[in-house]
């Protein structure tokens, strides 16, 4: 199943709506940062929730979602675009807990720890218009990423919204581990389930919907369950808000996408200083360029590194 974006409104336009599946894209990144099971879990719950607060950005704005942890994952980072284009990584993508917490989960807020959320959203930087990008923060309260975006939104931007974002991963049974591993390994285990949902009452909404709303969240499987019941987009919104009165707005899929490129890297080290470019040159005939956000690596050549000089003459 392809993933998944949708955009409503609820309520007769009380409420704001977006739901996404995103189990294709947060496998791929999982797949390039080779996370530990619980990192790949905190990450995919970042990009995902990257994705949901970046669906109500203008055509030209991004949003970088930046968990600063003093646990021993660092930072999850997660950047989006309002067109479903979500990049992100973590600076220890083998943080992991082998022990489940008591929901039998993995246990995320254990490798969160304490810390600082921030969220920034600029617009057009990319194509040299500049305004001033808007920063927020607040302190990591929960460390389960959903209900610390939350937190975020009605301190930060004093929006009253519900969050829920599952990750579920299940032991790929076509993977034999390997000669060296026992029977069941954590190296076996797959992103096999993405998703998630966020309810915002906009101004002027009735007092009595954020009561409706938390009593449906309530009564509602947890996130995670409904994603391995293979819930659409919109029928998460439909168990969240009720049948009536959504009207969805926009349908889109989402994807993992960088913007890192061959002519970046290349621009890069056009920037550096000559006696830098030199000393690459010299020592390692070359330079080797990888992207944080996506992990690609670019291969410059001494060629290359020449051309890069000869321009600087
Ligand atoms: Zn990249």
């Amino acid at each position: 199943m392809p993933d998944q974006l949708i955009y409503a409104t609820g309520a007769g336009n009380q409420l704001r709506c977006v739901a996404a599946v995103t189990t294709n894209l947060v496998a791929e990144a999982c797949r390039r940062h080779r996370t530990f099971p619980t990192s790949s879990v905190a990450l995919g719950r970042t990009l995902t929730g990257g994705l949901l607060l970046g669906s109500g950005l203008k055509d030209l704005e991004k949003i970088t979602v930046h968990f600063h942890c003093d646990g021993p994952i660092g930072n999850i980072i997660a950047q989006a675009d309002p067109r479903g284009n979500v990049r992100g990584y973590v600076s220890n993508p083998e943080a992991d807990t082998t022990a489940m917490n008591a929901h039998g989960k993995f246990d995320v807020r254990a490798v969160v720890g304490g810390g600082t959320l921030y969220v920034t959203r600029d617009a057009g930087f990319e194509i040299g218009l500049f305004k001033e990008p808007y920063r927020g923060s607040v302190p990591i309260v929960s460390g389960e990423i959903g209900e610390d975006l939350a937190y975020y939104l009605a301190k930060s931007e004093q929006i009253n919204s519900a969050v829920g974002i599952g990750v579920l991963m299940t032991v790929d049974p076509s993977s034999d581990g390997g000669d060296h591993q026992p029977e069941f390994s954590l190296d076996r285990l797959r992103v096999s389930a993405v998703g998630g949902f966020m309810v915002q009452m906009l101004p002027g909404a009735e007092e009595s919907l954020i009561a409706q709303i938390e009593h449906n969240i309530k009564r509602a499987p947890h996130t995670t369950e409904m994603i391995r019941a293979g819930l659409t987009p919109l029928q998460i919104l439909e168990t969240v808000v009720g049948k009536t009165g959504l009207t969805v707005l926009e349908e889109r899929e989402p994807r993992f996408l960088c913007q890192c490129s061959r002519e970046r890297a290349l621009l890069i080290v056009s920037a550096l200083g000559r006696d830098e470019v030199e000393d690459m040159l010299e020592k390692d005939k070359g330079a080797e360029l990888t992207c944080h956000f996506c992990n690609e690596s670019y291969r410059l050549t001494a060629a290359d590194l020449n051309e890069i000089l000869a321009e600087k003459d």
